[in-house]
Formats: structure tokens, sequence, C-alpha cells
């Protein structure tokens, strides 16, 4: 394919000439980010479809080193590191350049990235400065069969369909997914794989400064961390009703958090979102109070344990995926669950065992 006729001021490039599935691992202090790591659960599909491509972790940052062997025992094949002092600071533009700097040395054939606060401004900075194509938040990944092009699959914009996008011409191929929307491949502690160290050979100037570093102070629990979540919808009504969620969250030791009309109404933060345009989570119990599971909202929930729908609507879509389901106006039942859980915790044990019988009782 001459591809000089559609992009005459970039050099044409053969995709043959590109090998390899490369995933960007993010690291601090403590190790390498757990979102990172997700992301070769994607690499691994694409590579069942493409036999012979290795897949590779790259590692950018000062002190990483240290963490080389991680990726590959969660399924990489190779780590590319480069680890020096004047990469203590994180500056965007930097480590993206790192990257494109080893890119355009290996020529990979796909770049995976988390779309995490750095994913999103690395992502974009990699491709355009490779001239790629990047598309953003997938939820899945394929291999078209005929054409060997890697698909990148999202639901696009209000739709309850899902796209299909693909980098016929460019390479690297370029994808981002959201943390949680993919699990942490399974550690497997007797993998070996080759770590190649890489010299930072080119330092660009960041465009910006550090004036000061202030660490934000969570004194709550992320919802992407979440074990349990008790999520509201528009139909929890009233700022009243957030406080009763709130007191069943508090509980069971969960999290609120909330749907996107939610967030538009004031009752819980944008952080807290759940969605397509929110945050994926992965908590055991899900617990969805007036929401009506709005495709864009469940997909932030695909990796959930157990989710319950409480719900005044039989015919809300969210009956459809929930584990339980409870129909009804949510008040008198998140009341019940209230008054049973604070029960529970007056009474100790000797109530959990009661209500353990009394359930075995009804379940024969
Ligand atoms: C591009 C795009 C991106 C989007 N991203 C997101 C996203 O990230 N996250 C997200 O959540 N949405 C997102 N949305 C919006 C999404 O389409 C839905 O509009 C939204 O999820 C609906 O929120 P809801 O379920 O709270 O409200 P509604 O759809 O209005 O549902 C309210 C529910 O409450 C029930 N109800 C009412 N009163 C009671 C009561 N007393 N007791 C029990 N139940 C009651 C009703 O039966 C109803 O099912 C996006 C939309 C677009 C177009």
């Amino acid at each position: 394919m001459d591809c000089s006729k559609l992009c005459p001021e970039w050099p044409c490039e053969q995709p043959s000439e590109f090998k390899n599935i490369w995933v960007v691992m993010e690291a601090d202090e403590n190790g390498i980010h757990e979102a990172s790591l997700q992301m070769l659960t994607p690499a691994k599909k694409i590579q069942s479809k493409k036999p012979g491509e290795k897949i590779v972790a790259v590692l950018v940052g000062y002190n990483v080193k240290r963490f080389a062997d991680i990726p590959i025992k969660h399924g990489a094949d190779e780590v590319i590191v480069v680890d020096d002092p004047l990469l203590r600071t994180y500056y965007p533009r930097v480590y993206g350049q790192v990257v494109v700097d080893l890119a355009k040395k290996y020529k990979p054939a796909v770049i995976l990235v988390s779309a995490t606060m750095r994913g999103r401004e690395m992502g974009p900075y990699i491709a355009n400065t490779l001239r790629t194509g990047i598309t953003a938040d997938c939820t899945d990944f394929d291999v078209d069969e005929k054409t060997g092009d890697v698909l990148m699959i999202r639901p696009p914009f209000a739709a309850i369909m899902l796209a299909y996008i693909k980098t016929p011409f460019r390479r690297p191929q370029m994808g981002t997914a959201r943390p949680n929307v993919f699990p942490v491949p399974p550690l497997d502690e007797s993998r070996t794989g080759k770590i190649i160290e890489e010299k930072l050979e080119n330092i660009i100037d960041p465009g910006m400064e550090l004036v000061k570093y202030t660490p934000v102070k969570r004194e709550e629990v992320l919802i992407e961390k979440a074990e349990i979540i008790v999520s509201v919808g528009k139909g929890i009504g009233s700022p009243d009703g957030v406080k009763l969620a709130e007191r069943l969250a508090q509980l069971l030791g969960a999290v609120v958090a909330g749907s996107r009309k939610a967030v538009d109404a004031g009752f819980v933060p944008p952080d807290r979102q759940v969605g397509q345009t929110g945050k994926s989570v992965k908590p055991v119990l899900y617990i969805a109070i007036g929401i009506s599971g709005a495709a864009q909202h469940m997909i932030g929930v695909r990796e959930a344990g157990r989710i319950v729908a409480i719900n005044i609507d039989p015919e809300a879509p969210i009956f459809k995926q929930a584990d339980y389901g409870i129909v009804g106006d949510y008040r008198p039942i998140v009341e019940a669950l209230i008054r049973e859980l604070e029960r529970l915790k007056r009474e100790g044990p000797k109530a959990l065992e009661e209500l353990l019988r009394e359930e075995e009782a009804v379940a024969s």
C-alpha cells in the first residue's frame, strides 16, 4: 500500500516492518500500578491471535528497575527499562518522548496504555509524535482475521452499539482502556523473561516546571479500590435519600458512588461517577439504588462481583444484569436494610448466625 497518497507529509511505513505488542507501565516508589498490569490482559488476547508476537512491557522512570520482573510474572515476555535520575519527576512530554524514541528503535506493532491521568497525557503525545492513531477508552480488543490489524472496540458516544476501530496504514496501533476494565492476569512466580536496559539518550524540554508537590490527602477509599459500593441514581430523589444511602454504606464499610444523573443533580461529586465517562469499578458487591441501568453506566461495573439493584420500575434495564433485584420504592427497602444491619452490629455474631439459619430455612 502506497500510504504517501494518504498522508503525503508523513514518511511511508510498511506495517510488516513492525512487530510485538507493547504495554506502557506506570510505577512509583510503591511499585507498578495495577492499572498498567491490567493492560497485559488485552495484550495477551491480541497475542493469542497473532502467534509469534511478544508482549513487551515498557518501564520508564527513576528507581524503577527493581520492579522489572513484575510484568513478566503477570504475562509479559520482555521488559524494556529506562531508569535514570533525570526521570525522577514525571513530565508527560519527557516520559512520552522516551517511549517515542524506544518505539522508533524497536518498531512495535501495537502500544497499549492504561487511561490513567498519566496515560491520558502520554498516550496522545506518543501517538501524535509517531504520527499514528490512538483509540481511547477501549472496552475490548480483537484482531481482524483478514488483515491482522488490531480492532479497538469501544462504545461510541451515546450509543448502545460498539465501534470497531482500526489503524490500517500507520504503525504502531495504539489504544487505551480505563482502569478496571480488564483484570490483572494472574501472578505466575515461575515465569521468566528478558529484561533490556536502555540508556536515556534524549531528554527534551518538559515545557513545564514542577513548582510544588503536595500529595492529595485521601481519607476516603477511592471508588476504583472499594470492595463494596452503594451507588445512587437519579431515583434517589433528594439529598435526604443520599443520606440514607450513606448510612447504609457506613454500616457495610462501603463507599458511595453514583450515576451521571446523580452527579448532574449534585448528589455525588464528579470523581465518584461510575460509567463510560466516569470510572470503572470492580467491587465484590455493587448496590445500585434508583439507577436505571443505561449501557453507559453498566460498562463501568462489568468487573463487579455481585450487583444488587433496587428500583421501583420492574422493567428497569438494570434488572437484566443484576444478580439480585428488589422492586419497590427504595426508602422502606434501604431503611429495613439499615435496621437489620444495626441490629446485627448491636447483637454481634449471635444475630448473624440466627440470620443465616433463617436464610437457610427459606432456601430449603
Ligand atoms: C456519551 C455519554 C456518556 C455517558 N456516560 C455515563 C456515565 O459515565 N455514567 C452514567 O451513569 N451515565 C452516563 N451517561 C448517561 C446515561 O445514558 C444515563 O442517562 C444515566 O446513566 C441515567 O442515570 P440514572 O440511572 O441515575 O437515571 P435514570 O435513567 O433517570 O433512572 C432513574 C431510575 O430510578 C428509578 N426510581 C425512581 N424513583 C425511585 C424510587 N423511589 N425508588 C427506586 N427507584 C426509583 C427509576 O425507575 C429509574 O430506573 C452517558 C451518556 C452519554 C450520552
